[in-house]
């Protein structure tokens, strides 16, 4: 009997920041499963910090599954929700916030978004990828999209990754070098393609996209960091640029008024962006490196000293999508999308997500 292997992902309850756990179920083999071909299963969560020792059982339910491109054909990685041994959602559960916060409202304004995910790539022993083991490389300012071995470190890891993206199916834009060498972006998000691209979709890809990742990096001996700012000194942090937009945003006639309602409210709103932005955020949002003071809010064309940056195309046309600059390498990308949602809705909307958020990140 033919038969596929599935892995199981899921975040765990680790702080300040979640990380990925996964484990491998086999099951029988068909040609188009579908998520009722993956059964609910268990895990010990007093190992993931998300159940005691005396009452460790939590369940995962898949929600969405996607071809795995390092065990090839007919096999596949699996997203999973974790449950309480009742059923009920547990409260490090945060793609639970999402899912609601699109239910309760999110859903009719068909948000888009695209997260530009940097992360920097360590040898065993914590040293940047590509710098000498004592002593520095030279200064930032050839590394960023560059090519030719004396600035660029990884090149065949990212190579291999982007490829596997593809292969598994995910949203993945487009790839690049970034401004410390060793460090490097990918972005999972809306494409301008015929093909779903909702909000659940993109964070669940943003997920299968940093499990393929780590998992591919250990083949090749690396560590992959989503540290804010792994190196201090006058080197470039890590961020997360999320880049959204609305139908009414994106629409020739309400565009205008719907991106400068949103510049208001993402102003007045700052401080809770912010908590969800990331742990030790106040070290990578210093006002340098291309970054805004993590305690001020400033929005403008093309600024990338900007919170948020309008991109040319939106400054020209009136209509568009802004972006983000605030969010750290290492957030959950589920809470953003959910806190972005929240902030451009109505009140009684953003009171409810901001207590289930507040729910999830006191948990
Ligand atoms: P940057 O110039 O900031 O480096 P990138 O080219 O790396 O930008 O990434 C652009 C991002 O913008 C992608 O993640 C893409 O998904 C996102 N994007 C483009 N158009 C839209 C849109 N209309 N709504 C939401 N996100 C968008
Ligand atoms: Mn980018
Ligand atoms: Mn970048
Ligand atoms: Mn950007």
């Amino acid at each position: 009997m033919r038969q596929s292997k599935a892995e199981y992902i899921w975040l765990d309850g680790s702080e300040p920041t979640k990380k990925l756990r996964s484990k491998t179920r086999v099951i029988e083999y068909t040609d188009t499963p579908t998520l009722d071909n993956f059964p609910q299963w268990g895990f010990d969560g007093s190992s993931t910090n998300q159940a005691s020792g005396d009452n460790s059982d939590c369940l995962l339910e898949p929600v969405s599954f996607v071809h795995d491109p390092i065990r090839g054909q007919g096999h596949y990685l699996v997203m999973c929700e974790v449950l309480n041994a009742d059923g009920s959602v547990h409260s490090t559960n945060t793609r639970a916030v999402l899912r609601r916060a699109l239910e309760q409202g999110g859903a009719q304004e068909d948000f888009l978004f695209g997260f530009e995910q940097e992360y920097t790539l360590l040898e065993l022993d914590g040293t940047p990828h590509g710098w000498p083991t004592a002593g520095f490389p030279e200064p930032q300012g050839p590394y960023y999209c560059g090519v030719g071995a004396a600035r660029i470190a990884g090149r065949s890891l990212v190579e291999a990754h982007l490829d596997a993206c593809i292969e598994a199916g995910l949203l993945i834009y487009g790839v690049n070098a970034e401004v410390m060498l060793g460090q490097w972006e990918y972005q999972i998000g809306y494409r301008g393609f015929n093909e779903t691209a909702d909000p659940l979709t993109t964070t669940d890809h943003m997920w299968f996209a940093q499990y393929i990742m780590n998992r591919l990096s250990e083949d090749y001996d690396l560590v992959v960091s989503f540290a804010n700012k792994p190196m201090k000194g006058d080197w470039n942090g890590a961020g997360c640029h999320a880049n959204f937009s609305t139908k009414s945003m994106r629409d020739k006639s309400t565009g205008k008024t719907a991106v400068d309602n949103a510049l208001k409210a993402l102003e007045s709103t700052h401080q809770d962006h912010i908590k969800i932005y990331g742990a030790a955020l106040d070290e990578r949002l210093t006002g340098d490196h291309e970054t805004c003071d993590i305690n001020t809010f400033k929005s403008g064309n093309s600024d990338r000293g900007a919170s948020i940056r309008i991109p040319v195309s939106t400054a020209e046309k009136g209509y568009g999508y802004l972006e983000d600059r605030r969010p750290g390498a290492n957030i959950d990308s589920y809470l953003v999308a959910a806190r972005i949602i929240a902030t451009l809705l109505n009140q009684e909307f953003q009171a409810s997500v901001n207590s289930q958020i507040r729910e999830s990140v006191t948990a």
